[in-house]
């Protein structure tokens, strides 16, 4: 098995960090053909924006929605926001995979980041710290997404079908059980 981590910009490096520490194979995807015999991607936090435009400057934009559509995809933070069929707060384009709607630095711009602990029911008894940062905001879930967490009463954790999406870092924290959970979508 594989996994590619989307390496145009952002904290990606963590997310392969974690990936490797599974002893699952990694690559940073920066091209189309990075993409080839992936099994999954992660698409990690960062500038959604940003990323948006380095997918096209890279030609990369089309591909990747292309090939979200067969393969598991995590987005964290930014990844998420770039999966959601609508992002607000201004609204932009995205990779349009997720039935969510997702509201950009929901938080509000004077908080840039904080942490919180919360339990998760799926991932067993021990609380889940979340990472925060100029953090996007689940405002609507489409009837087939499945809320995994919700911290302050507003979804954080989202499964639909093969997609994941957190909109904290869970690649900032020394706990594992997030990317587990994804890996087991892939069938690890
Ligand atoms: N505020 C960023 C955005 O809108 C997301 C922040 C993050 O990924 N930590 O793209």
């Amino acid at each position: 098995m594989k996994i590619g981590v989307l390496a145009l910009q952002g904290a990606f490096a963590k997310h392969l960090k974690m990936l490797e520490s599974f002893k699952v194979k990694a690559c940073e995807v920066r091209t189309e053909k990075d993409l080839e015999a992936l099994d999954g991607l992660i698409i990690p936090g960062g500038e959604s924006t940003t990323m948006l435009r380095l997918m096209k400057d890279e030609n990369l934009f089309e591909p990747l929605k292309e090939f979200i559509k067969y393969h598991p995809t995590f987005g964290t933070c930014a990844g998420a926001i770039l999966l959601a069929k609508e992002v607000k707060n201004p609204p932009q384009v995205s990779l349009e995979a997720m039935n969510i709607t997702i509201e950009r630095n929901s938080y509000g711009r004077q908080i840039n980041s904080f942490t919180k602990e919360v339990s998760v029911a799926v991932l067993g008894s021990n609380p889940l710290e979340l990472v925060f940062i100029r953090a996007p905001g689940i405002s609507k879930v489409g009837q087939e997404v499945e809320v995994i967490a919700t911290c302050q009463n507003r979804p954080v954790l989202v499964k639909e079908g093969k997609y994941l999406a957190a909109t904290f870092h869970p690649e900032l924290t020394e706990d594992t059980r997030v990317h587990k959970l994804f890996l087991t979508m892939i069938g690890y």
